[in-house]
């Protein structure tokens, strides 16, 4: 059996709210709101949803770049949910994050050796001789050359300057790495062979990705497990051929049917949800998606459905998910 290499239970994340005159917390912005997952090592699991669903507040806050609300977060059955600074540094290495576009996560001023040693120096892990040898090595895996170390990012294309944020996020020999949209700011042409460097990369370093992405194609390609996230909670989350296959929650039908198919004679149904994310500072009250959801009954109003097994390893949080399967 495979160990969990992640796991959260009850995570929340919330933004406090203030307002008046003097700025007392009023509300909260709900980022996330009670999500329980893992993620086995050596997987990547894809997280899906639209924009403000909270799938990057997940990530960041799993990665404790943001402080949880409530909850636990496991890494290698640790609890690092409240660590110090100095307690979470050593697991710091071993936790990297790529983020969505590298023309802002790479400083414009620094050389690309400098970028890439940054983490390094800063972890305190090896000497500026073997430093350099890690840096020549790391431009080697990602598809660059020796010399690249002596250029600045504006140097160079948008996939190259992603291949350098990866290659400093892989400097530490991480185990884990959140993949926040890394190809979303790129090129079409180019997304993938980042696609396809980052699977190699998995395989050849026994990698253990979070693929963060708005884009249900891309983590088709990429991931063993899907979750799908509304509002702050997880819908559905199975293997990824169960997810396409075998679709049980409205909001991912709705997602899927989005995907443009491109043989003219496939025909697939477009389910347009009407409206828009409901302010995640007052969720609807029952299922979050029944205001836009076309299957909504009166029990979808009134209780919030739970994520429950249905299938082995495809879990789902809809009321109706049975009698809608027929
Ligand atoms: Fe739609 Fe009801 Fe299922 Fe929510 S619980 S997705 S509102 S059918």
């Amino acid at each position: 059996m495979s160990e969990n290499l992640i796991e959260v239970r009850e995570l929340k994340k919330y933004y406090p709210v203030q307002g008046g005159v003097f700025k007392r917390h009023i509300a909260d912005v709900r980022a996330v709101d009670g999500v329980n997952l893992s993620i086995e090592k050596g997987e990547c699991l894809g997280l899906v949803g639209e924009s403000g669903c909270g799938k990057t507040t997940l990530g960041k806050t799993l990665l404790r770049l943001h402080d949880a609300t409530e909850g636990k977060i496991y890494f290698k059955k640790v609890d690092i949910t409240y660590l110090s600074r100095r307690k979470l540094l050593p697991l710091r290495q071993k936790m990297q994050i790529v983020f969505q576009d590298p023309s802002n996560s790479l400083n414009p001023r620094m050389l690309v050796k400098s970028i890439i040693a940054e983490p390094l120096v800063a972890q305190n892990l090896m000497g500026s001789k073997e430093i350099e040898k890690r840096i020549i090595e790391l431009l080697y895996t990602v598809g660059l050359a020796k010399e690249h170390m002596m250029r600045y990012p504006h140097e160079f294309s948008g996939g190259q300057r992603q291949r350098i944020a990866i290659a400093r996020a892989l400097a530490t020999y991480p185990e884990f790495l959140l993949m926040d949209e890394p190809t979303s700011a790129l090129d079409v042409s180019v997304q993938a062979q980042i696609l396809n460097l980052l699977k190699r990369l998995q395989k050849d370093f026994n990698l253990t990705y979070l693929f963060v992405t708005h884009h249900l194609l891309v983590v088709k390609h990429i991931s063993n497990r899907i979750a799908v996230m509304y509002l702050g909670k997880i819908m559905e989350l199975g293997p990824t051929d169960e997810i396409f296959d075998n679709t049980l929650h409205p909001y991912t039908q709705a997602l899927l049917s989005a995907i443009p198919i491109p043989d003219p004679d496939t025909k697939m149904e477009k389910i347009i949800i009407s409206g828009d994310v409901p302010n995640p500072v007052n969720p609807p009250e029952g299922c979050r998606f029944h205001p836009r959801c076309r299957y909504a009954a009166d029990i979808c109003k009134e209780a919030e459905p739970q994520l429950e097994e249905v299938y082995p390893g495809h879990y789902v949080a809809c009321h109706r998910w049975r009698e809608l399967k027929g």
